[in-house]
């Protein structure tokens, strides 16, 4: 950041806290800890099973939970219904926050919902191939799951004992 975006002026270099910044006469500091949002959700039938999405492209075949970046108008569960409903053909509603993480090397949060599914079912879209639901008694193989926070999450959920 090059101005403060409370005054419009040139930011200066000065000690905060023994942190070497960029800060204003008005107070505001540049932490220069900015990330890029990322939602995901776990989306429960009233089976309460959850969905998972198989992908296409350069990550064919690995599964994850639907998600992506948030755009910069929306709020956070907006972002998070947007990705759902793009990546799975289903609406979901009463989101609560489940966990999240951080990737300081990519500057990511992902911010990780459960909600849902109120509509919908799997239509075609250029990311996903499929979208299939999951319980303990069916539960997905872990070799295919896209990543650690996938896999991290689902070993999560099927050790939940609210989970079937
Ligand atoms: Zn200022």
């Amino acid at each position: 950041m090059k101005y403060c975006p409370d005054c419009g002026i040139l930011l200066k270099e000065g000690l905060v806290d023994n942190h070497l910044v960029k800060r204003c006469d008005c107070g505001f500091v540049d932490w220069d800890n900015w990330v890029n949002v990322c939602v995901m959700s776990i989306c429960f039938n009233e089976k309460n099973e959850f969905l998972m999405v198989t992908l296409k492209g350069n990550e064919e075949g690995k599964m994850t939970f639907p998600g992506g970046f948030r755009e910069l108008h929306e709020t956070i569960e907006e972002a998070a219904k947007r990705e759902t409903l793009e990546e799975s053909g289903y609406c979901i509603d009463n989101l609560t926050l489940f966990r999240v993480f951080n990737n300081d090397a990519r500057r990511l949060v992902w911010i990780v919902f459960r909600a849902k599914i109120v509509s919908g079912c799997f239509c075609d879209n250029c990311e996903t191939k499929d979208a299939r639901f999951y319980s303990k008694t069916n539960p997905p193989e872990m070799e295919h799951m896209r990543g650690k926070i996938t896999a991290e999450l689902v070993t999560q959920l099927l050790n939940d004992p609210m989970i079937l």
